[in-house]
């Protein structure tokens, strides 16, 4: 499985990293090897100094394909979770500058967290506007609303499927709304969607 990630997908959190709005969705990837699960705890890696967390909506795709078109891109998925793209910011400000790819502030090991059960869309009231946000040792420091997304569901599906063939069991990771923050030893995240909490773990 792969795991795909939208960058900058919404306003409030482009402006806060002082990045363009884009026209197009920015992409990047992780390998299976950054996944965190089952709320094992995070441990902050020894080479960075300002680990962020960024909570995000994630799209479990069920099918395989390709070049879909956005009007059946709803056909490819049937469950939404939620997680977080740690991204090492002392790192990717590094990179950035350098005009260097992401790779190791963004896809090193176990910097893909989600949760442990998905939630079927069929149970959510309205796929266009899921709340959901994080909480940092009990006080919430991130919100954000699919509604506010750049890019929606079905047309970031649709763009990936241009360039990466989408396979079952594939994640994409949609993007996270303002209030991006460092984490540090001992802190507590929890992330709830629709209300409901979806992840609770600890950072080490
Ligand atoms: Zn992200």
């Amino acid at each position: 499985m792969k795991i795909i990630c939208v960058g900058r997908n919404y306003v409030a959190h482009a402006k806060e990293l002082n990045n363009e709005i884009p026209d197009e969705p920015v992409l990047f990837l992780k390998p299976d090897t950054a996944l965190l699960r089952n709320n094992d705890p995070f441990y902050i890696p020894e080479w960075s100094q300002d680990v962020h967390h960024e909570i995000e909506l994630i799209v479990r795709i069920n099918k395989l394909g390709k070049n879909i078109d956005r009007k059946f891109a709803h056909r490819y998925y049937v469950e939404i979770g939620l997680g977080i793209d740690f991204t090492a910011r002392d790192v990717q400000n590094v990179l950035k500058d350098k005009g260097l790819p992401w790779e190791k502030a963004k896809a090193f090991d176990y910097s893909a967290v989600v949760c442990p059960e998905f939630v079927k869309i069929d149970s959510l009231p309205d796929l266009s506007s899921i709340g959901f946000r994080l909480d940092v040792n009990g006080k919430t420091v991130q919100e954000g609303n699919s509604a506010l997304m750049i890019f929606s569901f079905d047309s970031i599906i649709s763009h990936v499927s241009k360039y990466f063939t989408l396979k079952m069991g594939d994640l994409i990771f949609t993007g996270t709304p303002a209030g991006v923050g460092p984490v540090k030893i001992g802190d507590r995240l929890e992330g709830y969607l629709e209300g409901k909490k979806k992840f609770d773990f600890l950072v080490k």
